[in-house]
């Protein structure tokens, strides 16, 4: 039995939308992602969210280890009785926000794959990415604005966007129809690949000092950058506008047209 539907009935656990419940049960549809993976039979794999176990199974047919980590402790019996007969699966009822994802997986390379949760996907891909050490691999099923969002380029940059691109490259592996979930997301989805980064991509004296500055560009929406950057970081707007001027960048362009390496300069600049 691994019908979503039937399960879900059998178990007496009706999906909650406001945990993004939706489950993927389209075999196919499972079997991709996993191959998307690329998984060496070593590897540990963590995946956000097993809902009912569909894609946790086909994980722990891979993977040396699964850690799966389920906010929804209604699940627990489904996802034991399920799940039971694989060694490899350790599952673990929690936030993932408040979760420590590193000692969780341990010192060696992980690899995050999972079918998020919609309503907090950017902020589990920060609390993935913003850490000492990072997934070497991410294959992430979103809602497909957002995994357009995650690809993009400028004049359409955003916060997201650029949180992304500087630990890793991201590209959209394949497209989700509503249908292969039950029960069908409003949305349609794409099935996202980040290969996060060894080195920097660029040249910044921090992280929090890189980030300190594009949020403070981010702040306020279109607006040119003398005027988010001068807000965002304290300062006048024509303080602002003098650095943007050293950066070799345009005061009057906005944050969405920025690349990497210009954000990297300016925030060199401001040192
Ligand atoms: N992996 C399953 C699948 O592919 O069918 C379920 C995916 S469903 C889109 C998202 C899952 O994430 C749900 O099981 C939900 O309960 C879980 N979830 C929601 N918020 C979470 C959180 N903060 N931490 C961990 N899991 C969460």
């Amino acid at each position: 039995m691994t019908n979503p539907k039937i399960l879900t009935e059998h178990y007496e656990v009706p999906p909650k939308k406001s945990l993004g419940q939706n489950f993927l049960h389209d075999p196919n549809a499972l079997e991709k992602i996993v191959t998307l993976a690329d998984l060496m039979p070593d590897d540990t794999v963590l995946e956000v969210g097993p809902g009912t176990g569909a894609l946790t199974e086909v994980l722990a047919k891979r993977a040396r280890h699964v850690i799966s980590v389920e906010v929804d402790e209604r699940l627990k019996p489904l996802l034991e009785d399920r799940l039971g007969i694989y060694d490899n699966v350790y599952l673990v009822f929690a936030d993932i926000l408040e979760t420590d994802v590193l000692k969780l997986v341990g010192p060696k390379p992980f690899v995050v794959v999972a079918n998020l949760p919609y309503y907090i996907t950017s902020a589990i891909l920060r609390h993935l990415l913003e850490n000492y050490r990072r997934p070497s691999k991410l294959v992430l099923t979103v809602q497909q604005e957002v995994a357009e969002r995650l690809v993009a380029k400028p004049p359409d940059m955003s916060l997201l966007t650029v949180s992304v691109q500087f630990f890793g490259k991201a590209k959209i592996a394949m497209k989700l129809n509503p249908a292969v979930f039950w029960p069908r997301p409003d949305v349609d989805s794409a099935v996202v690949v980040i290969e996060t980064y060894d080195k920097p991509v660029v040249d910044v004296p921090s992280t929090e000092a890189f980030f300190k500055v594009v949020r403070a560009g981010f702040s306020q929406k279109r607006k040119q950058l003398k005027n988010s950057l001068g807000s965002g970081l304290h300062m006048s707007h024509e303080e602002a506008a003098g650095l943007l001027v050293r950066a070799g960048i345009d005061p009057r362009r906005r944050a969405e047209t920025m690349t990497l390496e210009e954000w990297a300069a300016l925030t060199r600049d401001i040192g």
